[in-house]
């Protein structure tokens, strides 16, 4: 099919995206990588008026470490980012959940920052940047530069707190704290298609090699990624012989799926406690590792 007829806007810099994206408000819509909003387009279940493609603004084409994580600017693609060494030493969980994102040609086109804004319930960076407790920065023209917390960015299925007119600028994923180790798993019918369901976990160790905390958020469970406390499982125990079965029963609590046509509800929920198992043991493993690198 085709998309409804639009205005193409190819802006040469961000102040000109944000003026185009103020003058034209809840009738215009970024366009990024595509790979999300041509299909809508194509499929006529989005009708903007006004396309503003930022695809020009090298400004936005950033990946930076520190000490503090991971900045990853709205033009930065998914396969750079998998790929960017300082980015994964910094936080692992980047490349452990993007390398389960789609095919190649997809993570060479779609960006992070997109796939944060798309707030697709299936997708994989939204719980990363829950469980990691990051953030988005939006920018309007006028209202300057705002911040919001990944827990308070998504707020239903394709549903984000990026309001009309305005411009997500970056995403922002902070180091696991010391002792931390992170791990993603997830099931898909078929290699690269969305997870029917998809489990990340960050287990921090004490100096002892026993848990102190440990978290995970889950995908395709619930309208948002559904975070999960596993502390009250895990904590105390040694790092390789935890009950990483109670911790699933109290992820596999806190989800609310939906039957529909690639699952049923209890087989999602199902999947939610076996993939926190999963991912809390693996988590432990690479806190553990670390502390043996010297890198936690
Ligand atoms: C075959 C296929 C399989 C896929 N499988 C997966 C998968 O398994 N897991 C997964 O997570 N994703 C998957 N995707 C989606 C892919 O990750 C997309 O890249 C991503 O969802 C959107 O990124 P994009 O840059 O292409 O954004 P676009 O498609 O350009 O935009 C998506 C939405 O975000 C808005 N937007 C984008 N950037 C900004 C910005 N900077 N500021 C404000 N609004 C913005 C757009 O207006 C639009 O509403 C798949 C896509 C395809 C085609």
């Amino acid at each position: 099919m085709k998309p409804p007829v639009f205005t193409y806007h190819r802006p040469g810099s961000v102040a000109e995206a944000l003026d185009l994206l103020a003058q034209v408000g809840s009738e215009g819509k970024v366009l990024a990588g595509g790979q999300s909003l041509v299909p809508l387009l194509n499929m006529r279940l989005a009708a903007p008026r006004h396309l503003v493609d930022v695809n020009w603004l090298a400004e936005l084409d950033e990946v930076s470490s520190g000490e503090d994580g991971v900045r990853v600017g709205a033009l930065a693609r998914h396969a750079r980012v998998e790929h960017d060494q300082p980015a994964n030493q910094a936080v692992p969980l980047l490349g452990q959940a993007i390398g389960d994102i789609a095919h190649t040609t997809v993570r060479n086109r779609g960006t992070v920052v997109g796939s944060l804004v798309h707030a697709d319930p299936a997708a994989e960076l939204p719980a990363v940047l829950v469980l990691l407790g990051g953030s988005m920065e939006l920018a309007s023209a006028g209202d300057g530069t705002r911040r919001v917390a990944g827990a308070d960015f998504f707020l239903g299925p394709l549903e984000s707190a990026v309001g009309p007119g305005e411009l997500a600028t970056a995403a922002l994923f902070p180091r696991p704290p010391a002792g931390g180790g992170t791990a993603w798993v997830e099931v898909a019918r078929r290699h690269g298609d969305y997870a029917v369901c998809g489990a990340g976990a960050l287990v921090v160790l004490d100096q002892d090699l026993q848990i102190a905390s440990a978290r995970a958020a889950l995908i395709s469970v619930g309208p948002v990624p559904v975070p999960a406390d596993l502390t009250d499982a895990l904590a105390g125990q040694p790092h390789d012989a935890a009950d990483w079965a109670a911790a699933g029963r109290l992820a596999a609590a806190a989800t609310d799926p939906d039957d529909d046509i690639h699952a049923t509800a209890a087989y999602r929920r199902h999947l939610a406690g076996v993939l926190t198992a999963r991912a809390a043991r693996a988590a432990a493993a690479n806190a553990a590792g670390r502390f043996v690198q010297g890198a936690a």
